[in-house]
């Protein structure tokens, strides 16, 4: 099927039309500049940024696709999780144009977006795999049985990975956001410089935990660092110190997600948020895969972080098995990937 979606969860007005695992348009309009000079995303004004930019966009997704409404199955948009504000603009725009047009409403959620946007860029890609989910709110090892249905298997028990990022480039003066600025700066700077902590998350009966990640230990280790350094009135190694902590999280991810994967047998991994447009992440994945013969997907730069196309392939799958949402369906600032159920009838 043929659906337009929107997707306002958190800095990204986007919208796009996907004919199933196919995009017949995109329309990304980032709010990066709007959040920059505050150092990270302010909600109020992510709201009433949408709200200017939504009409726009939907109008530039269907000049860009060069179709109408009669060739339109369904309009989808992100219900959850996120910023309940941000979400509501997207969300009261797509049940609007449901009604108008006469089209069945499909809810999605935000993280089953992110899985989905793999099956573009690789179509023929079919569970069951094991999805590294890593993003600017979440950690997460995903084993993807079938269309809806999750297990959770590993998370964080801190800071998300793109949030540990964003953290340390703050750190760094690196701006805002971190994740593409310290990709940029450890290109030039040496990973075996610093030894940094890889967190671990110890178990009450003794060893550490296989599949779940912590990385505030780590931040505070590349602070102490930074600190130290200006206290010796030494210039800042930035390029070093960003290598060093990109290679840490990479190898600490990569352990993790291989682990998981061979303990349950799965032997397809998938890369998905935005952190899977890390470089240093996609060597490692890349490299750890061959040694085990296992299969690694991961979509595009562009599609690893937000987009409205990934929550069309989403909603494309749900509509063609014959679920919609119901227009009473509310929006939710938090929301467990395994309750997608809730979402449709
Ligand atoms: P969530 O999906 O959990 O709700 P989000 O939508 O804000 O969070 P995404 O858009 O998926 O997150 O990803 C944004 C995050 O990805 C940011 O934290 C950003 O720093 C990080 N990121 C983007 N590119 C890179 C990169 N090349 N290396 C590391 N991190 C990156
Ligand atoms: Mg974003
Ligand atoms: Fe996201």
């Amino acid at each position: 099927s043929t659906i337009l979606a929107i997707e306002t969860s958190c800095d990204e007005t986007a919208v796009a039309i996907v004919k199933n695992r196919h995009i017949l348009s995109s329309i990304i309009a980032s709010q990066i500049d709007l959040h920059g000079t505050y150092g990270g995303v302010v909600p109020e004004m992510a709201s009433r940024q949408h709200l200017q930019t939504i009409n726009p966009c939907i109008a530039q997704a269907f000049a860009s696709a060069k179709l109408g409404w009669d060739e339109i199955d369904g309009v989808a948009a992100t219900v959850a999780p996120g910023l309940v504000g941000a979400l509501m603009v997207g969300v009261t725009a797509a049940k609007t144009l449901a009604i108008l047009y006469h089209k069945p409403f499909i809810g999605v959620h935000h993280l089953e977006g992110h899985i989905y946007a793999t099956y573009l860029s690789d179509p023929e890609l079919q569970p069951p795999f094991l999805c590294l989910l890593v993003s600017g709110g979440h950690t997460s090892l995903i084993y993807v049985k079938d269309c809806g249905v999750y297990e959770m298997l590993g998370s964080t028990r801190d800071d998300a990975a793109g949030e540990a990022f964003d953290k340390v480039a703050r750190l760094l003066g690196l701006g805002y956001p971190g994740g593409p600025a310290i990709d940029r700066a450890a290109k030039m700077g040496n990973r075996e410089a610093f030894p940094l902590p890889e967190g671990k998350v110890s178990l009450p009966e003794g060893g550490y935990h296989p599949y779940d990640s912590s990385f505030s230990g780590l931040k505070t280790a590349v602070l102490r660092l930074v600190q130290k350094l200006k206290a010796e009135n030494q210039p800042l190694p930035i390029n070093d110190l960003a290598a060093s902590f990109q290679e840490t999280v990479a190898r600490s991810l990569v352990k993790r997600t291989i682990t998981c994967a061979i303990d349950y047998g799965i032997s397809t991994i998938v890369a998905a948020g935005g952190v899977a447009a890390n470089s240093a992440l996609r060597a490692h994945l890349q490299a750890a895969t061959q040694e085990h013969n296992l299969k690694v997907y991961y979509p595009p730069l562009t599609l690893c972080t937000d987009n409205a196309a990934m929550i069309a392939c989403a909603a494309a799958d749900r509509l063609n098995r014959g679920q919609t949402s119901s227009l009473t369906l509310g929006v939710q600032s938090r929301l467990p990937i395994t309750a997608t159920k809730q979402l449709y009838h």
